[in-house]
């Protein structure tokens, strides 16, 4: 039995004092929700302020990029031990706008995966195809890309700490959701991926969470797909009472 996790990623949203408002009003709407784990990912200004506010919660937090390297000359980054001393418990990595507003290639998302692990950070690995993509029957060609791309030279024990997050590109953002169906087909796929390069065990283990629009009002319908282990969240989940519901599905 995988269990679920639902993650919100706040995106370039909320100053410090936001996040501890949020955080007020979302503490208790989801004190009770033991079904699943609870993850926020908040702008590098507000990670410390957020893991504050969630000590003694069942809520971990997560930034939504890093760099590979422990520190250096790297204008603007911030490492791996930099978010562990911020309180984070994980990291997402390859989201798409990072992919493609950002032009993160899957050789430095590989880098950063294995960074993540060293410094005892969970990863969320992100991968999924543009609208163009899948209208040209390319989407099982570019998730294995992805998939091996950031996964390749991890051990199954590597593996095993990982989250998946499938995010087609053209349900972010965009009020479009991927039906259930489309979810689960392509988290079949992944799940596929993970056992010919792992093993059946670890694959079964995986939990891929889907991420594209997900709301309050969709959230059931894609929880009743067995392949689906969660939600990335980005808009829906700015908002604390949106986001309990989204947890308390
Ligand atoms: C995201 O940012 O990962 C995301 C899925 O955004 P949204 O829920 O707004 O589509």
């Amino acid at each position: 039995m995988r269990r679920p996790v639902i993650a919100g990623n706040w995106k370039m949203y909320k100053t410090q004092a936001e996040a501890r408002a949020f955080m007020a009003k979302l503490l208790p709407l989801v004190a009770n929700s033991q079904h699943c784990e609870i993850v926020v990912a908040p702008p590098y200004t507000a990670l410390a302020a957020t893991a504050e506010a969630a000590k003694g919660s069942t809520i971990t937090v997560a930034a939504q990029n890093a760099h590979w390297e422990k520190e250096g000359a790297f204008t603007g980054e911030i490492s791996m031990p930099m978010l562990v001393e911020a309180g984070c418990q994980g990291v997402i990595l390859g989201h798409s706008e990072r992919r493609h507003l950002f032009h993160e290639t899957n050789e430095n998302i590989a880098k950063k995966v294995r960074a993540a692990l060293d410094n005892n950070l969970r990863p969320i690995v992100c991968v999924g195809e543009l609208l163009h993509e899948r209208e040209s029957n390319l989407t099982h060609a570019i998730l294995e890309k992805q998939f091996e791309g950031a996964f390749a030279a991890l051990t199954a024990d590597d593996f095993s700490r990982i989250l998946l997050a499938y995010e087609p590109v053209w349900a972010i953002g965009t009020g479009r959701t991927a039906t259930p169906e489309i979810a689960a087909d392509a988290h079949r796929y992944l799940r596929e991926l993970a056992q010919k390069r792992f093993s059946t065990e670890k694959a079964s283990a995986l939990r891929i969470l889907y991420g594209g629009s997900v709301k309050p009002d969709n959230i059931k319908g894609l929880m009743a797909q067995v392949e689906i282990d969660g939600a990335l969240v980005g808009g829906a989940s700015l908002d604390a009472q949106s986001f309990a519901s989204i947890v308390n599905f």
